[in-house]
């Protein structure tokens, strides 16, 4: 049984190496790790709000993705580098203002990455090393807790499993998901179908789920679920949500 040991300092190198996993192993070390996933804009982090309430520590792949390409970072430049002018930002519209530093453009750069293939490879290799490195570290911060949520929308299609004891997907009807993407990020139909079918179809993630979590309706439903299943984890721990 191989165990995680969190290593403060690393080389990406190695740490692909680390996180080098096949599609059907768990991790199998004394915290239990939950495998947040399910397809863009199936209700993921709505389900994550909700166990944070509950006192739950969630570690977010996006949130470290979009961290990895904040302005002057080695993505960012590598970004900028690739794609030139037309991923930059001007000065009065993104998120982050640095001084004298570039920012990325990131509706541009989804664009781009969504309309070939090969560029939205380039991307995920730069920056899930960067991702899985700053798992390391936020994992390390964590110790002695018992129980963490590892929210990764691409936990399939990146080979993570094996990083978690267990997956939850969440899943909503394929309509639903089409509408709730354009209504959040404001995409046309086009550009939300690319985003959904750049990822594995929902089905074909359900059919590996440990549990499924179903966000076709009200969230009371996977309340109930979540509930359940983490006093059978953590018989001990009461949760008030
Ligand atoms: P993900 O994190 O999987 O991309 P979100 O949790 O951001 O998805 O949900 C996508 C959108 O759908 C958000 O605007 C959210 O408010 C909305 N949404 C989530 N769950 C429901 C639901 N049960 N009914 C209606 N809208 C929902």
């Amino acid at each position: 049984m191989r165990r995680f040991e969190p290593r403060v300092s690393y080389r990406l190198e190695s740490v692909i190496e680390h996180w080098h996993l096949s599609a059907t192993s768990r991790w199998h070390g004394a915290q239990h790790r939950i495998g947040l996933t399910g397809g863009i804009a199936s209700g993921k982090s709505s389900v994550a709000r909700y166990l944070q309430d509950l006192g739950i520590v969630v570690l977010d792949a996006d949130r470290y993705a979009h961290e990895a390409l904040k302005a002057g970072s080695q993505a960012s430049e590598a970004v900028l580098k690739r794609y030139g002018r037309q991923v930059e930002a001007a000065q009065d519209c993104d998120i982050e203002q640095s001084s004298g530093q570039r920012n990325i453009n990131r509706r541009e750069l989804g664009r781009i990455v969504f309309k070939n293939q090969d560029e939205r490879r380039w991307l995920e290799q730069t920056i899930h090393p960067l991702v899985l490195a700053r798992f390391d570290l936020e994992l390390a911060k964590h110790p002695e807790t018992s129980t963490v949520v590892l929210m990764i929308p691409l936990l399939f299609e990146a080979d993570l499993t094996e990083l978690v004891s267990e997956i939850w997907v969440v899943h909503c009807l394929p309509a639903q998901q089409l509408e709730r993407l354009k209504q959040r990020d404001g995409l046309s139909t086009a550009e939300a179908e690319a985003r959904i079918n750049a990822q594995w179809p929902m089905s074909q993630k359900c059919e590996q789920a440990d549990l499924l979590l179903d966000n076709c309706s009200a969230p009371i439903g996977w309340k109930r679920q979540i509930q359940t299943r983490l006093a059978r984890i953590n018989p001990s721990e009461g949760l008030t949500p």
